[in-house]
């Protein structure tokens, strides 16, 4: 299988993100996003965060975490563990912040919590 660039992935993701967030947003706002490059396109998505789903939203977060990991050189990086994130889990999410050891015992705790504070 070959390598697949992080820069490659990230780009990518941003701009198909990006793309289907100005689909959902209003001519004015689209027009003023069309000469900015994808990272810079994020910041200024912030702004029309109210047009867009929660889903979106927490997507876009995400995405701008990774983007800055990548600034600081920390990108694909475990957030918990700072061990390497596996190269699928990165394909599937470029703005995955645990390798697979970390994200299952961090479900574990989620869902813990979930079931205290339901209690
Ligand atoms: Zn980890």
């Amino acid at each position: 299988m070959s390598q697949v660039s992080p820069t490659v992935l990230l780009t990518q993701y941003s701009q198909a993100l990006v793309s289907s967030l100005e689909g959902q947003l209003s001519d004015g706002c689209r027009h003023q996003l069309d000469d900015l490059a994808p990272k810079a396109k994020l910041s200024a998505l912030e702004a029309y965060k109210s047009e867009l789903s929660a889903e979106q939203v927490d997507k876009m977060h995400r995405l701008e975490a990774a983007w800055i990991q990548w600034d600081i050189g920390l990108y694909g990086l475990c957030s918990d563990c700072e061990e390497a994130i596996e190269c699928e889990r990165l394909e599937a999410d470029p703005s995955e912040q645990r390798c697979k050891a970390c994200a299952e015992s961090y479900a574990k705790i989620a869902r813990t919590e979930f079931l205290l504070n339901d209690a």
